[in-house]
């Protein structure tokens, strides 16, 4: 996996907004698909080497531009770039309208174009079963963090791993739930310990340790103040081109 983008919505450190890109190792059963798509993911990808239009399918964790923003981009990368196979967007409940919206926002008309490829919205709710999303196994579990629509913490399973994702969230005893026995945590950390609504803090999962039982935790989604206190972190931390083997 390759953290291409481990930034908050503003550019802090000079990171990228959110993108986490995942690829099963082995024959290929599933993938590559990304975690969060922000506005900034296809430079972010570009830099570490990775094509943009081979991403199988793209998990959003929430609808703001810093986590769900790059995928205008990305869809009508595809289409001049002549992309056939389809590409999967699952995300929470308004979604589709949501990405229709930033499309016609954005580049007006382009929602309504005809490609060579199909874009495949799903919608993922928290409770529901289990959906296989391009052959991942994912789960939905409710995050705090007003976003004009349900908020997602996600768990899933790909190529033998189990990964779970904060996106952004106040602390939820849900996070420790998707994270139960998961073979990576990737956790928000905004704040070191400043009280800000809606986001994680260092603080939290401090103070939640002993009830997250991933076997390892990265951190991202850090501000400046919390990059300011990188040396202090319990967890590891992740940069812009992270490459983590699970
Ligand atoms: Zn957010
Ligand atoms: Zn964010």
């Amino acid at each position: 996996m390759t953290f291409a983008g481990s930034g908050d919505a503003f550019g802090s450190g000079g990171r990228f907004q959110a993108c986490i890109h995942l690829r099963p190792a082995g024959p290929p059963s599933a993938g590559p698909v990304l975690l969060d798509c922000g506005a900034t993911s296809l430079p972010a990808l570009r830099r570490c080497g990775l094509d943009p239009g081979g991403i199988a399918a793209v998990f959003v964790s929430h609808l703001h531009g810093d986590h769900f923003g790059g995928l205008p981009f990305l869809i009508l990368g595809g289409q001049f770039a002549g992309r056939v196979s389809p590409l999967v967007v699952a995300g929470p409940a308004g979604t589709r309208q949501r990405l229709g919206d930033a499309m016609e926002c954005m580049f007006p008309g382009s929602s309504r174009v005809r490609r060579r490829f199909a874009v495949e919205v799903t919608e993922l709710h928290p409770g529901a079963p289990d959906a296989v999303v391009a052959g991942v196994r994912t789960q939905a579990f409710p995050a705090r963090h007003p976003s004009g629509a349900p908020a997602l913490i996600l768990r899933l399973a790909l190529g033998g791993r189990v990964i779970a994702y904060t996106g952004d969230t106040a602390w939820t005893p849900a996070i420790a739930e998707a994270a139960a026995g998961a073979d990576l945590l990737i956790a928000e950390a905004y704040y070191w310990d400043k009280a800000v609504p809606h986001h994680l803090r260092h603080a939290d999962l401090a103070v939640h340790r002993d009830e997250l039982t991933a076997r390892r935790t990265v951190l991202t989604h850090m501000s400046a103040d919390m990059l300011g206190h990188l040396e202090q972190a319990r967890y590891e931390t992740a940069h812009d081109g992270l490459v983590l083997q699970l």
